[in-house]
């Protein structure tokens, strides 16, 4: 029978973010593919485990899933870690997860620390739906196509980036999007969190002295939602926002707003309706 493929959740900074039963499993499983096994070493170390650890990075993904896609068949079970959080989350791991499917091979995720997560529930933005868009393209002509994607985006954008290139992306997202309003997500866990709230000008003036890992959140276009909404008919309009749980006379405000016409008329039309 085969083994079982396990995508463990690690810490992004604070040790102590890793879970009993992510412990259990490094502590089980016959062999670890660790990112940098090096970094890795450390976390272990401090769980006091050890294991056979195996490279597994970004540019030998693919042919370092074959071996261990053979381990896997052959029973043995294996976990996969990464530096930082959650793997196959701008990560390694998407390629042997498919891997593994074309295998039968079962896979279980170990949940715990996702930097994205826990910069969007600390943002101030909205939570109930959000856009994750990894690392911008650095393709010229690439990222200019992604720019016009995100202008459009009306959920809270969450992107990763490197330390040492915040500030080159802060200034596209100037460029591109004008003074959205963002949060740095910033050294997340670690002894200088912190969470920097403005508009991108404002918070490129303060980028001098901070440095550190980050998160780059910005607002949805609210704007979108609206030109949206104002292209559909009255009628399209008013099963949208109930459909949104507004009751009668919050649509009827916000359908008069959208269409530039009296609440009355609005009401006339709507008299009969629920
Ligand atoms: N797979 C990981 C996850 O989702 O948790 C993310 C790995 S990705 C290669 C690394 C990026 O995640 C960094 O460039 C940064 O944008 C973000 N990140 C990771 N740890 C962080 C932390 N402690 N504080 C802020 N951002 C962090």
């Amino acid at each position: 029978m085969s083994g079982i493929l396990y995508l463990v959740a690690t810490p992004i900074g604070n040790l102590e973010d890793i879970t009993l039963r992510a412990i259990n499993v490094l502590k089980e499983v016959d062999l670890i593919a660790a990112e940098d096994t090096r970094h890795s070493l450390k976390l272990l170390n401090h769980l006091e485990i050890s294991k056979p650890l195996f490279s597994y990075h970004r540019h030998n993904e693919e042919v370092k899933s074959d071996y261990l896609i053979d381990k896997l068949l052959n029973g043995e079970n294996i976990a996969i870690i990464t530096d930082a959080g959650t793997p196959a989350i701008s990560d390694p791991g998407e390629f042997i997860v498919k891997k593994a499917i074309e295998n039968n091979i079962t896979i279980v995720p170990i949940p715990g620390c996702c930097a994205l997560i826990n910069a969007l529930i600390c943002s101030g933005f909205d939570t109930r739906e959000f856009a994750f868009y990894g690392f911008l393209p650095l393709n010229k002509k690439i990222r200019a196509n992604k720019f016009e994607q995100l202008k459009k985006e009306n959920k809270t954008i969450i992107l990763y980036e490197a330390p040492h290139k915040i500030i080159t992306t802060l200034n596209d997202i100037y460029k591109n999007m004008g003074d959205v309003n963002i949060v740095l997500a910033r050294e997340l866990t670690k002894i200088h969190e912190s969470f920097l709230r403005g508009t991108v000008s404002e918070l490129i003036s303060k980028m001098e002295n901070i440095k550190g890992e980050m998160i780059i959140l910005i607002e949805g276009n609210q704007k979108v939602e609206e030109e949206e909404k104002e292209n559909l008919s009255i009628e399209e309009q008013y099963e949208l926002y109930k459909k949104e749980g507004l009751n009668k006379n919050e649509i009827i405000k916000k359908i008069a707003k959208n269409n530039g016409v009296k609440k009355n008329d609005i009401y006339m039309q709507f008299i009969d309706k629920e």
